[in-house]
């Protein structure tokens, strides 16, 4: 059975005082949601801090991003082996990184290799734009984020992905519990395409306006293994009752 992944991305919010505050205001709570596995992800600065307050519960942690190189002249990136050391996972390819920042799938596939040899857990995100949606190119879109960002990449029990319609992302307008669990589904042939079998045991989360109001909805369909959740996760008893939401059904 693949165990739900409840993910919080908490994207360039949150002051080093403010992520500590946040992430004690949710510990007790979702540290005791059984079932599911809880991850926080907030900005470089506040991992450390956030680590320290998470020690010793089951709220694993995570960052939002890493750079591909290990080590050297890149002024102002974070690698993954720094990352290793404090946090088990890494969001890649999130659609607010492919649009500013210019992770084109080349770019994440080197990411995903380098978190993957430095011993994190990937949550490879992809998902279509609106107009890519309303021309019916959803499934492409998908499946070349998908092969392009895993080319050369073997099945790996860490790996995460995370569908993740950019139309959704932040306009509180989720796609349809119906609508993720197809494009979830697309998502995983295209994996049993690359990795047999195996593909069944990927974790394939839907994000985009995940709130406690749709979560049960979402999280019952088949398809779906979790949630990655941006604005609902920077409000405690928002993320806790998603988690719980998602565990109650199990
Ligand atoms: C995200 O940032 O990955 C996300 C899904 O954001 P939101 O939940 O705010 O739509």
């Amino acid at each position: 059975m693949r165990i739900p992944l409840i993910a919080g991305n908490w994207k360039m919010n949150t002051t080093l005082t403010e992520a500590v505050t946040l992430v004690n205001a949710m510990k007790p709570r979702l540290d005791a949601v059984q079932k599911v596995e809880k991850l926080v992800c907030p900005p470089f600065i506040s991992l450390a801090a956030a680590a320290d307050v998470l020690k010793g519960t089951t709220i694993k942690l995570g960052a939002q991003n890493c750079h591909f190189m290990e080590k050297g002249a890149y002024t102002g990136e974070v690698s993954p082996t720094m990352l290793a050391g404090i946090c088990e996972y890494v969001i890649l390819g999130h659609s607010e990184r492919r649009q500013y920042f210019g992770d084109t799938n080349e770019v994440v596939n080197k990411k995903i290799k380098a978190a993957l040899a430095a011993g994190l857990k990937p949550i490879l995100c992809v998902g279509e734009r609106l107009e890519e949606n309303e021309a019916g190119k959803t499934g492409d879109v998908v499946t070349g984020q998908l092969t392009g960002s895993l080319t050369g990449i073997d099945y790996d029990t860490r790996l995460v992905i995370a569908y993740e319609p950019v139309w959704a992302i932040g306009t509180g307008k989720a796609a349809t519990a119906e609508q993720a669990n197809d494009t979830i589904g697309i998502c995983r042939s295209v994996c049993a395409g690359l990795y047999g079998k195996a593909a069944e045991s990927i974790r394939i989360l839907y994000g985009g306006s995940v709130t406690a109001a749709n979560a049960t909805e979402l999280m019952r369909k088949p398809e779906i293994d979790g949630a990655l959740i941006g604005g609902a996760s920077l409000k405690p008893d928002e993320f806790v009752s998603i988690a719980q939401q998602t565990s109650d059904l199990l």
